[in-house]
């Protein structure tokens, strides 16, 4: 016996839905450990994702702006130079101060940490093999799988972290490539393409599909491509790789287009895979309580996130549903709220999504793509950030801002806006597509001025009426 006899729930992983889980249960009075692997918490996100990637997008966007706008702004600097060590060891001091704060909040909160990984023996039992070395039975009545994802590869091509890099490679390279090839134009291809482009390396993007970030509304992806195509960042779209040479001093891409075709060769030194990321289960030992995966390895739940066999839930990246951090901390906490007996709540129709490049792409709700599918009637307001005097007086008015409402009714169906900030301007529509608000109600609401803010009330008018300023 030892001292996790008694836990009324068991979280495995530590990353933003099992950190979160873990701290929501211990709120609601359940007596609570967390088994992470990693040796540090806040998974995926803190560690290799989220974190280090804005840390990183940031520094670079300063560099980025000291050596191409601040003179425009009466701002001399005599040189402008990168020290990428610097700009590592700020990245790496920001995420290690939030996985230590994550250990301070389990603490407070009274959530026993065990390190090291876990592994079923039964629906309520889990071995887990200690960072140290040791061996530990943990036990507990419900059992939370919130294992993440990891990076999905490619058939063919060998990640080393040094010349062909995932993310996480990506995030931690001790030199600027002179060319940076990334593989798959999705959000994170083309933020660590962005933070690249900025220091300096010559950036082309192959992707299979016609398009870049799919799931993104089309007139804004379009757009979206054209300033990035401005930030000097190449696209090679319904293009595939037919394999790569590692054996002399540049890497070799043999490239052909996605219907086939004529090859053609492209060379980098460094190559960035990011084609995806995939559910992550291995060893955790599901076949021996018979926890059902999908064909794709996600792990399919009810709406109260039970899996298969009872007491035991998943939660984030390893279920179906955006792979987004903000998703798997909501689920964290429903699922808490199950287990404690209350009622939980995710609406994956209202998850935003965000590209924090510059300008930044958020949006929330359906894409015009998708009403229109959808069969109805709609109405669309625009509003470009010329029009917007914050926008224009801190030079920075580059994108737009849709708003997509019901024809009928007014109701707000999805909002999406390109433009610096965009991460922070979306939670406007979130809230009112939450309470499903009319556009009219976002247009009457106050706005003060001068803010990036007006935009989105300006797109609202402009879904039943004229814009102001434009
Ligand atoms: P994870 O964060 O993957 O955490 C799972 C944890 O479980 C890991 O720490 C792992 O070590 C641990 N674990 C696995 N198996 C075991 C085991 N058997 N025993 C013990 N521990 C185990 N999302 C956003 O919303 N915004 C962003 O800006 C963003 N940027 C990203 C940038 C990059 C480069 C990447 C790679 C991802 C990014 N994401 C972003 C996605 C985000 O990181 C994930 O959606 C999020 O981390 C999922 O959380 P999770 O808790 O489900 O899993």
């Amino acid at each position: 016996a030892d001292s996790y006899d008694e836990n009324d729930v068991v979280v495995i992983g530590g990353g933003p839905g099992g950190y979160v889980a873990a701290i929501k249960a211990a709120q609601l009075g359940l007596k609570t450990t967390c088994i992470e692997k990693r040796g540090a918490l806040g998974g995926t996100c803190l560690n290799v994702g989220c974190i280090p990637s804005k840390a990183l997008l940031h520094s670079s966007h300063m560099y980025h702006e000291a050596k191409h706008k601040f003179a425009n702004h009466g701002v001399k600097c005599e040189s402008v130079e990168v020290d990428l060590a610097a700009m590592m060891a700020q990245k790496d001091k920001a995420v290690y101060n939030l996985t230590k704060g994550v250990e301070t909040l389990f603490k407070k909160n009274k959530v026993n940490y065990v390190k090291g990984a876990g592994k079923f023996l039964s629906p309520t039992e889990i071995s887990v093999d200690s960072i140290e070395g040791e061996n530990t039975i943990v036990k507990g009545k419900n059992i939370i799988i919130a294992t993440g994802s990891d990076v999905k590869g490619l058939p063919g091509v060998t990640i080393d972290e040094k010349r062909i890099v995932s993310s996480t490679g990506a995030l931690s390279l001790t030199e600027i490539p002179k060319k940076l090839i990334v593989i798959g134009a999705g959000y994170i291809g083309l933020e660590m393409g962005s933070v690249w482009a900025r220091l300096g390396t010559e950036v082309t993007v192959v992707e299979f599909a016609p398009q870049i970030v799919p799931t993104m509304d089309g007139e804004i992806r379009r757009q979206f491509q054209r300033v990035l195509e401005k930030q000097k960042m190449k696209f090679m779209l319904k293009t595939k790789v037919v394999s790569v040479d590692t054996s002399t001093d540049v890497v070799k891409l043999t490239l052909e287009p996605s219907a086939g075709g004529e090859q053609s060769i492209l060379e980098a030194d460094v190559v960035l895979v990011s084609a995806g990321r995939t559910p992550y289960t291995s060893g955790l030992g599901l076949d021996k309580i018979g926890v059902e995966m999908d064909k794709i390895g996600r792990i399919p739940v009810d709406r109260r996130f039970s899996t298969n066999v009872k007491g035991v839930y998943a939660i984030g990246d390893v279920i179906p549903g955006p792979m987004l951090a903000h998703r798997a901390e909501d689920d964290g906490i429903a699922c808490a709220e199950f287990i404690s007996g209350k009622e939980g709540h995710v609406d994956y129709d209202k998850v935003p999504g965000v590209v924090y490049t510059h300008p930044e792409v958020a949006s929330v709700g359906k894409t015009e793509e998708q009403v229109k599918e959808s069969g109805v009637a709609y109405r669309v307001g625009k509003f470009p950030m010329v029009g917007n005097s914050r926008a224009k007086s801190i030079d920075d008015a580059e994108g737009l801002v849709k708003v997509i409402a019901e024809k009928e009714t007014d109701k707000i169906l999805g909002v999406h806006i390109m433009s610096s900030n965009a991460g922070e301007l979306i939670h406007e529509a979130a809230l009112a597509l939450t309470y499903d608000a009319s556009s009219e109600d976002i247009a009457r609401t106050c706005h003060a001025h001068p803010t990036l803010s007006e935009a989105l009330k300006e797109a609202a008018m402009a879904t039943y009426d004229k814009p102001i300023n434009i």
